[in-house]
């Protein structure tokens, strides 16, 4: 089975809320994850946050349904002690970002300057 990557409509973005993070962060998060590699993680992500994630507020989409984009904050937020990263969802119909789950282990991880 082969999955497209799912085409996210960035320009409808900028009119959205960034409930968590900046669009553009988002968009390179997105664009930079290796296809194959990152299906495989939010695969991993989505049963580890199941029992939390909502679907989406506005067109109900099921969490399993969202994208699930791995994401961090820049390099300079870690000096700034304003560091996260971890599992972003979004609606690729309503543009829209709905949860995010920080991944202490990836913190951690990076932390020690693993990454
Ligand atoms: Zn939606």
């Amino acid at each position: 089975m082969t999955r497209s990557p799912t085409q996210l409509d960035w320009a409808r973005a900028q009119a959205r809320a960034a409930s968590h993070f900046a669009w553009p962060e988002v968009r390179s998060a997105h664009e930079s994850a290796d296809p194959h590699v990152a299906h495989l993680a939010a695969d991993v992500a989505r049963v580890e946050h199941e029992s939390e994630a909502r679907a989406c507020p506005t067109c109900g989409c099921a969490p399993a349904s969202l994208v699930w984009v791995s994401i961090g904050t820049s390099d300079a937020s870690w000096t700034q002690g304003d560091e996260r990263c971890g599992w972003l969802t979004l609606c690729a119909r309503c543009m829209a970002q709905v949860d995010f789950f920080l991944d202490t282990d990836m913190v951690n991880e990076r932390r020690r300057g693993n990454w």
